[in-house]
């Protein structure tokens, strides 16, 4: 296999900016990490003060394959992935079946691995069929591949089942990863419980909703003495939970995603309801945004992760109460959160947001993964790099993924994944030159 010399970046390694600029792969690993690295039959790319980066690892993506392909299939999902610097993607199972038995597991790993671009690990639902009432074969779906267990799209259904799956989760196992919503209080609802809601007459979904569940998860663990994983935070009281539970020595974890960090409820007023910033959980007040910004600074919120929800165009644009939940944002979250960060945010450093992008997220997966999101001699190559001055329009109609409609469609946003690396192999290079 070729070798690959990358001269003059500024290379992040997963936590922190390196002295060195160039980095040496051989045979899908990284081989030298150095200056001045002597190598003459290598191909070389020179990044002229670019970032090299580990390539984005995103804990939470929607594929709508098996049985909702025209939506999204595992392909051009993982195409999507590559396009916006991920190169690894764990799949949500809530498709049609759900992801839960092992032969379903390997459905995923295989469909993923023909993709041919980021790297596709699938996730396992906590319940059989996600009906909520047995628990699924969780350790065999673990042998098969599955990095995480889920019942996402709802909450693990009761609070016996729960425990149960966190009883067979310990250590070397997947994390339960939980959509913290408390089932009776968000049916119906369409937007966040407060300003939103009251302005336009729809069904709030309050906080208390996420609150309640991420209470329920904590006080289970505190018990058993297991650990879980809290998906998707949007609201301050829900991450304050965690923040304490943290204090206490539990083992609770949480991300929180690109949209809830950039957009609130007046994203959804100002644009006239449009039905692109229906989401769940809902995009919440400005206070909830502030305590999420806190939450990453803090370490009370461990990863970012995209919730990347695609619908085809026929779906999607819909007045705002029939529509789906579910933004799709793969390819261009990193720059919407990179631009927001910059515009919003200039102090917090940038080592910060990309490490929650990177290593962190990595680290909560099992073992055989959480060397993801590094930039170290000895480990895969996986690498994104970025372009913190390119500016450009998003324009979903250019998309791998389906989904034809996002929050960010036309506009301008600086600081762009440009080239994408899984194993050494570049998967996506944007059209314009590096
Ligand atoms: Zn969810």
């Amino acid at each position: 296999m070729k070798k690959i010399l990358f001269k003059g970046f500024k290379i992040f390694n997963g936590t922190d900016f390196l002295e060195s600029n160039e980095v040496l792969v051989e045979n899908g690993k990284i081989s030298k990490i150095g200056n001045d690295l002597d190598c003459n039959d290598a191909e070389i790319i020179d990044g002229f003060g670019k970032i090299l980066s580990p390539g984005f690892v995103d804990l939470h993506a929607h594929f709508r394959d098996p049985g909702g392909e025209w939506n999204e299939d595992i392909t051009s999902g993982a195409k999507a992935g590559a396009a916006g610097g991920f190169t690894t993607l764990v799949a949500m199972p809530n498709t049609k079946p759900a992801i839960s038995e092992p032969s379903l597991v390997e459905y995923v790993l295989s469909h993923g691995k023909a993709a041919g671009a980021s790297r596709i690990l699938p996730s396992g639902c906590v319940s059989k069929n996600r009906e909520g009432k047995e628990m699924a074969e969780l350790l065999k779906m673990a042998e098969a591949g599955a990095v995480f267990f889920t019942d996402d799209g709802s909450p693990v259904a009761t609070s016996a089942l729960l425990r149960l799956a966190l009883m067979y989760t310990g250590e070397d196992q997947p994390r339960i990863m939980e959509h913290p919503e408390d089932a009776s209080l968000f049916k119906g609802g369409q937007v966040h419980e407060g300003r939103v809601s009251a302005l336009s007459g729809l069904k709030g979904i309050p906080a208390a909703s996420e609150e309640i569940d991420v209470a329920r998860g904590i006080a289970i663990v505190r018990e058993i003495g297991s650990r879980i994983h809290f998906t998707h935070l949007s609201s301050k009281n829900a991450l304050e939970r965690i923040r304490q539970a943290k204090k206490e020595g539990l083992n609770v974890t949480c991300d929180t995603t690109f949209h809830h960090l950039t957009l609130n409820e007046n994203a959804v007023i100002n644009s006239g309801y449009n039905s692109r910033y229906k989401v769940n959980p809902p995009l919440r007040s400005i206070e909830d945004q502030k305590s999420l910004w806190e939450g990453l600074q803090d370490g009370t919120i461990d990863a970012i992760v995209t919730d990347h929800a695609p619908w085809h165009l026929d779906e999607k644009d819909e007045p705002f109460e029939d529509a789906p939940f579910g933004i799709a944002s793969l390819e261009c979250a990193a720059a919407v959160l990179i631009d927001f960060k910059d515009k919003n945010y200039p102090d917090v450093p940038l080592e910060l947001i990309l490490k929650k992008m990177t290593s962190a997220p990595a680290s909560l997966m099992p073992k055989k993964w959480q060397s993801l999101g590094r930039i170290e001699e000895g480990l895969l190559a996986d690498i994104t790099l970025i372009d913190m001055e390119r500016t450009r329009v998003v324009d979903c109609s250019t998309w791998f993924s389906k989904a034809r409609c996002c929050p960010w469609e036309g506009i301008a946003l600086t600081g762009w994944p440009v080239m994408t690396f899984v194993e050494g192999k570049m998967i996506w290079q944007d059209d314009e030159d590096l």
